[in-house]
């Protein structure tokens, strides 16, 4: 289709505050006067924008590519609009942020459910966007996801030792089997859409669980290792077809009954492919079909690690030096802190640095819209267990088969058998400090990313106790900003914490509970490539 005529509106108009308008390459901001902005929505000459008038005059370089765009919340009547738009000329990419005031939050609800709207439209009617590119021929995942990450991405996956990794986490592949298995009923005689296949393990499982027929979609060079694995085990071969692309393109010949995937990276969300995993949902699967797993659960605390925090911090010190080889290296000594900090530590940790009892999210895959993973915004409340100084969040999941026969949990928990996604820990700067029984409270904000990642802004308060203080009167709150995509894997300093893999019950089928060791100076190189599925 190459004409706008799917779009149901052709225009639609919006009276805002202000908007200013961020670059990436230059901090150009340029707000507006008192006079009031319009926001218009416009389908003209086959193109969706979204542009900015100030006094019915367009201000120029105002203009927001609707098709490659998202739209962030910031605050009640704030937001932001990031645009990944290419230049006239193909090679020049470069992103586009407009910051949007509105006058109330109703204008503001009103503005981004006309925006989700116009954004669906834009990519069902495959309309021209600026730069002459056919919208039809992009899929959503390319209009999320910057080219240079998918690249990376799908070349990780496409190497047999990556999946070989994933393969050797016996909790997780243990328990996937032995929910599969355990659940026959649900895949005796059903068609299945393997979602990211891989090694085509998963696939496999289901058909030796008497799928019907197993459609096994993979988008890197690992589905041709699938279909050699899969066509040397004849017995299950002829029930399974190994499809070479991407969930978001790809074509079946018929619908799935039920659809199974791994699609979890660090802290459930990382690597956005949960995001494929909904759209296959519903591109593929019947109405009420089955998905494994169908709820993953985001849980988080706080944590006091002394030995962590000065850790992190020491590590900036080396900025420190006034005299290296004669350069004062100061002046980067505060970027260089920060840095440190806004990488999550990815370890496993002795639960009992917990400091209060664990909150969760809830994410269930059967009924989550694809944008809701865009942004996802958890308000916390602890109450503390201890009187101690806390030194950030700890974070880890966990995702349900909700099988017919058996229900099975696949926990990331500390204190659980170690996986290879080990906890995360969000550490702040500034540690805060709480009485046993005082509340916690805070936000974990998450914002998608086109690299298939969130940027988290995490901020943690509690009331000032002791001399000085006024009961209630004054909050200490610590803030961090932190990049989900860029962890720190801290599994080559001496693990303080092993006791808890044989005292936990033993969730595996006996033959493959074998632990992982943690300490392999391969499995640490492994863990140090980009993405963190492995
Ligand atoms: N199912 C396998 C592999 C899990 S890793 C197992 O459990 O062992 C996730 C896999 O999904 C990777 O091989 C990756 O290349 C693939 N993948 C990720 N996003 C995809 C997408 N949008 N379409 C198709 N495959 C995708």
């Amino acid at each position: 289709m190459d004409d706008s005529s799917g779009l149901k509106h052709k225009e639609l108009e919006f009276t805002l505050a202000a908007v200013s308008q961020l670059s990436s390459s230059s901090l150009s901001s340029s707000s507006s006067s008192s006079s009031s902005v319009i926001a218009r929505f416009s389908a003209d000459a086959g193109v969706a924008e979204l542009r900015f008038h100030r006094d019915s005059e367009f201000i120029d370089g105002f203009y927001v590519d609707i098709g490659t765009s998202q739209l962030f919340k910031l605050g009640p009547v704030q937001s932001l609009c990031v645009s990944e738009s290419s230049g006239a000329s193909k090679e020049k990419s470069y992103s586009r942020a407009v910051t949007i005031q509105f006058r109330n939050e109703d204008e503001s609800r009103d503005f981004h459910s006309a925006f989700e709207q116009w954004q669906k439209d834009v990519i069902q009617a495959g309309i021209h966007l600026p730069n002459g590119a056919i919208a039809a021929s992009k899929s959503k995942f390319d209009y999320k996801i910057e080219p240079s990450s998918a690249k990376m991405y799908f070349h990780y996956y496409g190497q047999l030792l990556h999946q070989q990794n994933m393969l050797q986490d016996y909790v997780r592949t243990g328990t996937y089997y032995a929910a599969v298995i355990e659940n026959r009923v649900d895949f005796t005689g059903r068609v299945v859409v393997d979602v990211g296949a891989g090694s085509g393990i998963l696939s496999l499982f289901a058909a030796q669980a008497g799928a019907k027929h197993v459609y096994a979609v993979e988008a890197s060079e690992m589905a041709e290792y699938a279909r050699k694995l899969i066509a040397g085990n004849p017995a299950l071969a002829q029930r399974i077809t190994v499809i070479k692309g991407k969930v978001e393109e790809v074509e079946l010949a018929e619908k799935a009954d039920i659809l199974i995937s791994e699609p979890m990276g660090t802290l459930l969300v990382n690597e956005r492919m949960l995001e494929s995993y909904i759209i296959a949902r519903d591109r593929f699967l019947v109405p009420n079909g089955k998905m494994f797993p169908s709820i993953g659960r985001i849980h988080m605390a706080p944590f006091s690690d002394e030995y962590l925090f000065v850790e992190i911090a020491n590590k900036a010190l080396f900025w420190q030096q006034q005299n290296y080889y004669g350069v004062d290296l100061t002046p980067l000594y505060g970027s260089a802190f920060q840095g440190y900090f806004s990488q999550p530590v990815v370890d496993a940790f002795d639960p009992r640095l917990l400091v209060s009892p664990p909150l969760c999210h809830v994410i269930d895959f059967n009924e989550i819209k694809e944008e809701d993973l865009f942004e996802i915004d958890i308000p916390l409340k602890f109450i503390a267990s201890v009187g101690t100084r806390v030194h950030g969040l700890a974070c880890w999941f966990d995702v349900l088969f909700n099988g017919s026969a058996v229900q099975r949990w696949l926990t990331t928990a500390p204190g659980a058998p170690t996986t290879h996604w080990y906890q995360i820990r969000c550490v702040l700067s500034q540690p805060i400090y709480v009485m046993a029984g005082q509340e916690i409270t805070g936000r974990l904000h998450m914002i998608a990313h086109n690299a298939q990642s969130y940027t988290m802004y995490l901020s943690l308060s509690a009331k000032m106790w002791g001399p000085g203080a006024v009961q209630g009167g004054i909050l200490q709150t610590s803030s961090g900003k932190l990049d989900l995509k860029e962890p720190y894997y801290r599994m080559s300093q001496p693990q303080s914490y092993t006791m808890a893999q044989d005292q936990q019950p033993q969730q595996l089928l006996q033959a493959q509970a074998i632990p992982i060791h943690t300490e392999d100076l391969d499995e640490v190189e492994l863990l140090r490539q980009p993405s963190e599925n492995t």
